[in-house]
């Protein structure tokens, strides 16, 4: 892309030359469409429940209200999408909250056993519905450098996502250890798997493996790469280890030192 252009003269104003400015957009394009396309994934996933929860009112109005089931059904399919849309509307400001702060500033030291018990106790309620197990592995106290509630919001959502795609009477299992200087902790289910052609992409924002299972459970898509995010931005990475009806292992590596 040419942004100016000017020619030069030399004292008998005969053309001698041109300055040309030129600008590399490839990145501002990349972003344009990048932008685009997540303006896109938005709008389609709020027009879902938008069109269910109109349908459903106007059948209730149109004479439906007076049948108790059919009013009950109605009610509930009204409540999940509108339930739906509150968690897109929480996780997309999340998103827009952590795009634009610097975790840097709020690092504490950070427990990770006290900040995993922690989950724990706050999923034990929806575990205890499919009679699930949660263990908890540790040899020792492991402390990091990190922000508690952003760290705190990772491991809340892969426990969840854990418990949401696994069966009844099955154990997840939370392991720490040290890796050198860095801290792994393992987030183990006995699940339904993640088939390997959607691995890659399961961290990408509204990806879902299978659309039917996530609206089953609620989902938005946009947890897991909330949660690659996070942990990019404390310097460590995510990996995941999944088999097919078998179960799901996720790997978060931390750097118990953030880089300043
Ligand atoms: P969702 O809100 O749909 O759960 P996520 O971003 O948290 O979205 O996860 C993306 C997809 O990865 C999910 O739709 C689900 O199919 C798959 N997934 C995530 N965690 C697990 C797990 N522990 N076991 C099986 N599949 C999982």
């Amino acid at each position: 892309y040419i942004s100016t252009a000017h020619p030069i003269f030399n004292e008998r104003e005969d053309f001698n030359g041109a300055v040309i400015l030129f600008h590399d957009i490839t990145d501002i394009k990349k972003y344009e469409s990048l932008q685009k396309e997540f303006f896109g994934n938005v709008s389609h996933e709020l027009k879902t429940p938008i069109s269910a929860i109109k349908g459903c009112t106007e059948i209730l109005l149109n004479g439906a209200k007076n049948d108790p089931q059919t009013c009950d059904e109605f009610l509930t399919i009204i409540q999940d999408e509108n339930n739906r849309m509150e968690q897109l509307v929480k996780d997309l400001l999340l998103i827009n909250r952590y795009e634009h702060d610097q975790i840097k500033h709020n690092t504490d030291r950070v427990c990770l056993n006290e900040l995993l018990t922690d989950c724990i106790v706050q999923t034990l309620n929806i575990a205890n519905l499919k009679n699930q197990k949660i263990m908890l592995e540790a040899t020792e106290d492991y402390s990091l450098d990190g922000d508690y509630i952003k760290l705190q919001h990772c491991f809340l959502n892969l426990l969840t996502n854990a418990i949401h795609y696994s069966g009844e009477d099955t154990t997840i299992t939370i392991r720490i250890r040290q890796r050198g200087s860095n801290i792994e902790t393992q987030v183990i289910d006995q699940g339904i798997g993640i088939p390997a052609a959607d691995i890659p992409h399961i961290f990408e924002r509204f990806y879902r493996v299978d659309r039917a299972r996530s609206r089953h459970t609620g989902g938005t898509g946009l947890g897991l790469s909330i949660v690659a995010s996070i942990i990019e931005a404390h310097g460590g990475n995510i990996k995941v280890k999944s088999e097919l009806n078998k179960g799901s292992k996720f790997i978060v590596t931390l750097p118990q030192k953030m880089k300043k």
